[in-house]
């Protein structure tokens, strides 16, 4: 644990010092993720916006609200996840990141999960999807669970796009129940 531990310190200081892809010039802060070393969960994201920017933390705008209430809802302790996202770095206006920047930026990631060994990893929508999985439609695989190098995937969208429609608020709802009936 403590090895575990201290590879993801050394791991989120490479990170935050950076410079592999052009996101770099408009940071504040880059976000490695944050969470326990022995996360049996890890979430994947897309990247910053300007409040994870700001604090060098994910998920704490809008979009972590609504993922921290349905975590909540479902008894899952966020403390207890490991949270992170595709980009470390907030792309300017919160545009979608680049398939060069996400390439730039993949190896971190795959890295963090080599460390962590979680027994899930949940995807939060299409870029993270076509990210760790190579996959484009997220409506075939969203509430299912897929195994890719061994690793195992839950699929949901990113609550995001549930603040901006009701339809897929009620659709991350519903994954978030099925969810706690696959981890119980
Ligand atoms: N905040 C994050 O950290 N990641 C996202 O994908 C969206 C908001």
């Amino acid at each position: 644990m403590e090895d575990k531990k201290d590879r993801l310190y050394q791991l989120a200081e490479q990170i935050r010092k950076c410079t592999s892809c052009p996101l770099w010039k408009g940071r504040l802060l880059a976000v490695p993720g944050e969470g326990p070393a022995d996360a049996k969960i890890m979430i994947v994201g897309e990247g910053p916006g300007a409040e994870e920017d700001r604090l060098s933390k994910p998920f704490m705008g809008r979009a972590g609200k609504l993922l921290s209430e349905l975590l909540e809802k479902n008894r899952f302790d966020r403390e207890r996840i490991f949270i992170t996202n595709c980009v470390k770095c907030r792309p300017p206006k919160n545009r979608d990141p680049s398939k060069q920047e996400l390439e730039a930026c993949r190896h971190w990631l795959e890295e963090q999960i080599k460390i962590i060994k979680p027994e899930l990893v949940i995807i939060l929508g299409r870029i993270a999807l076509k990210n760790l999985l190579g996959k484009a439609k997220i409506g075939d695989f969203h509430g299912k669970i897929i195994v890719h190098n061994q690793q195992k995937y839950f699929v949901t969208y990113h609550p995001s796009a549930g603040i901006r429609m009701v339809k897929w608020k009620k659709l991350l709802e519903d994954d978030f129940e099925k969810l706690k009936k696959i981890t119980l």
